[in-house]
């Protein structure tokens, strides 16, 4: 059961043990060392999101991802429990879909999980989510059969394409793949808007709570 408290900044109610408020986004505090099924059974539905993918990206950054030689994102997350990465890849989907479209998921440091983020919506059973990140993919997956610069571009040194290529590449995205993402991205806010993965995904974490356990302190 949740212990709640009113949050310090906008006074709405948050959990005691919950490291950011839902509501307003005021951090209480850091993101937790460890992940029990105490602290799952102590937060609010709306809460397990936030803290489960703010615990990630502690993992990551402990780990060394956001340094310029340091392992893959996608090493990393493997090394989590399956709930605490389907945290991650859904909070990074939604953040890069709703600020840019998937042409912002697919090319931002994001575009590393996308198949991952896909692997986990079908996990979760968000049926109606899945055909439209799929199409979106598949567009993706299209460019990059064309393009290798492309399909290649979190490789560092990020490799450089000739002036041909890089004309050819944005003449087919802006000819063939802009409108069609944009009119994806709009089908995924509106399912986002009444049907929710979000539902999908707090069944999922109350069922597998015993999953999620883990300690950042003995990666
Ligand atoms: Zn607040």
């Amino acid at each position: 059961m949740a212990e709640i408290q009113p949050c310090p900044n906008c006074g709405k109610t948050v959990s005691e043990l919950a490291d950011q408020c839902y509501w307003c986004g005021k951090v209480i505090a850091g993101p937790p060392d460890a992940i029990t099924p105490e602290l799952i059974d102590s937060l609010l539905d709306v809460e397990l999101p936030m803290l489960l993918d703010r615990y990630a990206c502690k993992c990551l950054s402990e780990q060394g991802c956001y340094e310029l030689d340091g392992p893959k994102d996608v090493d990393v997350l493997a090394k989590l429990p399956r709930p605490i990465r389907v945290a991650y890849t859904l909070i990074s989907l939604d953040t890069q879909v709703n600020n840019g479209g998937f042409w912002q998921f697919f090319t931002n440091s994001s575009g590393q999980i996308v198949d991952e983020a896909l692997e986990d919506l079908r996990l979760i059973g968000a049926t109606d989510h899945i055909p439209i990140v799929e199409a979106a993919i598949a567009i993706n997956h299209e460019l990059e059969s064309k393009y290798p610069s492309y399909a290649n571009r979190f490789e560092r040194p990020e490799p450089e394409p000739t002036d041909e290529e890089e004309q050819a590449f944005w003449t087919d995205v802006e000819g063939n793949c802009e409108s069609e993402l944009d009119k994806l991205a709009s089908k995924f806010y509106l399912m986002e808007h009444e049907d929710s993965k979000w539902n999908y995904f707090k069944t999922y974490i109350r069922d597998h709570v015993s999953e999620c356990e883990h300690d950042s302190r003995r990666m």
